[in-house]
């Protein structure tokens, strides 16, 4: 029998003092949680959808992603690690998150059919989320960045 070792280096890049109450994992799949059921009640999760912190990034907010397994895989959204910092408003999350569940809805990374042929050209994704409602967390999300990234990165990255 083999045994494979492995060794996992620790990830210098990442963040580990995010003040009291760090969000974790948890905190972040109930937040995708309540704002599906909110905003897309429609939305049928047809596979495994998981959402984790990432490391933290300058200019990525969230991806998205399938995992590893070719028969029906996982769908994995991965939110950039600074937003772990309670110094980042909630709202600047829930319009990542509302964003990469919009490209779920859209066909990308998940078991629906796509519904345009480039996930981000002609503002689709705006538009679906204005639709829904939610066009006033994307204003204050978009502002707070536009006023508040540029010193947050030069500071904690
Ligand atoms: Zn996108």
């Amino acid at each position: 029998m083999f045994y494979k070792i492995i060794k996992f280096r620790p990830n210098l890049r990442r963040r580990t003092n995010f003040g009291e109450n760090p969000r974790d994992s948890k905190w972040l799949k109930h937040r995708l949680q309540e704002f599906k059921n909110r905003y897309f009640p429609d939305l049928t999760i047809s596979n495994n959808l998981i959402i984790k912190f990432g490391r933290p990034t300058k200019t990525r907010l969230g991806s998205i992603k399938h995992g590893r397994r070719r028969d029906n895989p996982n769908t994995i959204i991965t939110i950039n690690g600074h937003f772990q910092d309670q110094q980042i408003p909630d709202f600047v999350i829930d319009a990542t998150i509302m964003h990469e569940l919009t490209h779920y809805a859209q066909g990308w990374f998940s078991p629906h059919p796509q519904k345009y042929r480039h996930p981000h050209l002609g503002s689709v994704v705006k538009n679906e989320l204005t639709e829904r409602g939610l066009d006033d967390i994307l204003i204050l999300s978009r502002r707070w960045l536009k006023k508040n990234w540029r010193d947050y990165i030069r500071k904690y990255h």
